[in-house]
């Protein structure tokens, strides 16, 4: 069989980047994925398909509530919900092809099937054995789900399972109010399911701040998402065509019942090693399940690394994908390099939700001194343009002597993309006051991060 310089086990977002960037750097390079399509969690199951259905279903949103205000008079679509899905399939379909496209272009061999590593520099995919100099383990993560509730993909399903629903429920439980459950919860009340959402914690989103949570939860509940909050789901039972969900209220008192049509788990994801026989070959994992690797990616044993949603960190496609270059980096002997402080999150709903590095509260618990900028959206003239101004703000968290900026939250209108103003902000070790004397194009939604940090100074113009 051939030898590579690197052989990248999982084609997700950080092993197709590592792939790429290791084939620029001049190493021979292959991918063994055992999915039929390139692209893994994220183009498949994850973050295209949940987009793709995010923008139908917001469109619908628009047209139902939003287009008669703005003279857009006429009868709301109806829903062909076997057209969505194709349509969430075609875009799949473009994205999983375009990497097949990259891998030829930059002369990666993709190994069709599933790999185990018998030894450090040996891959086994079925009857063949691959060499390799180096091997970067990018196998993933699949859903979790929680004890007494058991995933079918039919009633009881998992983001996977939601997106591929034959119909659409009448009611919808959704464990969970973190980013999948709110993106998939937003997606089918827009279609018209009753969606109830509940949550161990008392707020969703956990590690963001208490005023963002709190203006994020209102804004889903005003688009028609019921929560039940500190609720501890003790079990699901179903029958042929209905579930019933069981929680128990953290609170106290009697455990009470949910009925739906279809309950969506969304209480995490796990790592996934399985059959790649990293036990035997004594690979370090963490507690946690995750396999243990240093700051540049190497796991215990020499020779193979590990990158993505199977290490430590955000389970995020650009984290993935910042660690897949870096590490090709790294084999190439150069300096890869990723700054876990700046890394983005961002939720897809309608507003958008973004944050970037520190908390506020977070801050505050430790110590830290620091001084905060909120603008509302309510002051932007552009956001006020596209209906899209209620309850949305910019804050800016920077630290009160310095002026540095430690950490931004954004809930509004493409928020995702504004959010990377403040990454680079960061990335540079700038001043709100930078960004305050940054000139900002008018009317554009960034003017708000640009009040935001104004809000650290001497103040916002428009509040
Ligand atoms: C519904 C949903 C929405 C999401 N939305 C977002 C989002 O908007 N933004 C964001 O940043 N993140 C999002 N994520 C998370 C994102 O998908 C993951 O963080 C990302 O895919 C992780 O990339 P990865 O390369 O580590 O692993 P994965 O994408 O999980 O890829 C791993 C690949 O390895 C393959 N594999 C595993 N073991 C083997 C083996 N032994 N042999 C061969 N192949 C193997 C698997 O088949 C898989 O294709 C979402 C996830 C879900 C489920």
């Amino acid at each position: 069989m051939a030898n590579y310089d690197v052989i990248i086990i999982g084609a997700g977002p950080g092993g197709y980047v590592s792939a790429i960037r290791c084939a620029q750097l001049g190493l021979k390079t292959a991918v063994v994925e055992g999915r039929d399509t390139l692209g893994g969690t994220c183009l498949n199951v994850g973050c295209i398909p949940s987009k793709a259905l995010l923008h139908a279903t917001h469109l619908l949103h628009e047209a139902e509530h939003n287009f008669a205000g703005m003279g857009l008079k006429g009868k709301s679509p109806s829903v062909d919900w076997k057209q969505m899905l194709t349509y969430k399939d075609e875009v799949i379909g473009q994205n999983t092809g375009g990497i097949e496209f990259l891998f030829k272009k930059n002369k990666i061999d993709w190994i069709k099937g599933w790999a185990s590593i018998p030894a450090a520099g040996k891959v086994q995919v079925g009857d063949d054995t691959h060499e390799a100099k180096n091997i970067v383990i990018a196998s993933g993560s699949v859903p979790a789900s929680i004890p007494g509730v058991e995933i079918d993909e039919k009633l009881v399903v998992s983001s996977t399972g939601a997106l591929e629903l034959p119909k659409i429920p009448k009611k919808m439980v959704v464990i969970g109010a973190g980013v999948i459950g709110l993106e998939l919860g937003s997606v089918y009340a827009r279609l018209g399911a009753e969606v109830t959402v509940v949550e161990y914690m008392d707020a969703v989103c956990p590690g963001m701040d208490k005023d963002v949570q709190r203006s994020f939860k209102r804004i889903l509940e005003k688009q028609g998402l019921s929560f039940i909050m500190g609720a501890a789901v003790q079990g699901v039972e179903t029958s042929k065509t209905k579930a019933k969900v069981t929680y128990q209220p953290k609170a106290g008192g009697e455990a009470e019942t949910l009925d739906a049509d279809v309950v969506l788990v969304a209480t995490g994801r796990k790592p996934y090693a399985e059959g790649l026989g990293l036990d035997a070959l004594g690979v370090k994992m963490t507690e946690r399940g995750q396999i243990g690797t240093d700051a540049h990616w190497a796991t215990s044993v020499k020779g193979i690394y590990a990158i993505g949603d199977v290490i430590e960190g955000p389970m995020l496609a650009h984290k993935a994908e910042d660690e897949g270059m870096a590490v090709a980096e790294v084999i190439a002997g150069k300096h890869g390099h990723v700054n876990y402080g700046v890394i983005p999150g961002v939720v897809y709903t309608t507003p958008e939700v973004a944050t970037v590095g520190q908390t506020e509260d977070a801050l505050k618990a430790e110590g830290r001194k620091v001084k905060t900028g909120k603008f509302m959206f309510m002051g932007n003239a552009r956001a006020k343009a596209v209906g899209q101004a209620e309850g949305g703000f910019v804050k800016i968290i920077a630290d009160a002597e310095t002026d540095r900026i430690l950490g931004a939250a954004i809930i509004g209108p493409s928020a995702g993309d504004m959010i990377h103003e403040l990454c680079v902000a960061m990335e540079f070790g700038a001043s709100a006051e930078d960004v305050a004397l940054t000139c900002h194009a008018h009317p554009t939604y960034s003017e708000a991060v640009r009040e935001a940090a104004l809000a650290c100074g001497d103040g916002p113009i428009h509040s």
